[in-house]
């Protein structure tokens, strides 16, 4: 999966995906990336999020919209994402996945499950160059 978030100028929000899919998976397959919620999500003046990894898995959870969700309770990007991955993690414990996070004031997380660590890329329009980042996952 690509998934994306962006906020425009007059702070807009949208969160997108493309996907290959799945190996081996069947004619017809979904996925998770097209399903708003399970793929991405965004809310003005809350934040948006995207997941990526084990899609047939992961959108029985809606973790986009929980990501969100748990932003406009109150937490970072980066709690919110956790709070997605754990949720996910505590019916399938060894799932592969991770859920990237920003925030209306353009803060940002991830977080993951399944592999070592999950790298995800930044750019801020004060920024010269996308930055790579990383996150230690679950
Ligand atoms: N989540 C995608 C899917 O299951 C796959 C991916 O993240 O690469 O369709």
């Amino acid at each position: 999966t690509i998934g994306m978030v962006v906020i425009d100028k007059n702070n807009h929000i949208v969160a997108g995906t493309s996907t290959n899919g799945a190996n081996h998976k069947i004619p017809g397959r979904v996925g998770d990336s097209p399903i708003p919620g399970a793929g991405a999500y965004a809310e003005n003046n809350v934040g948006g999020a995207s997941g990526t990894g084990d899609g047939d898995v992961m959108m029985r959870f809606l973790p986009s919209f929980l990501t969100v969700e748990e932003m406009r309770r109150g937490s970072t990007p980066t709690e919110a994402a956790l709070t997605a991955i754990k949720r996910v993690a505590a019916h399938y414990p060894n799932f592969f996945g991770a859920v990237i996070a920003v925030n209306v004031n353009g803060e940002y997380g991830a977080a993951c499950n399944g592999m070592d660590e999950f790298h995800f890329s930044v750019f801020k329009t004060n920024q010269s160059d996308v930055k790579v980042q990383s996150v230690l996952c679950n």
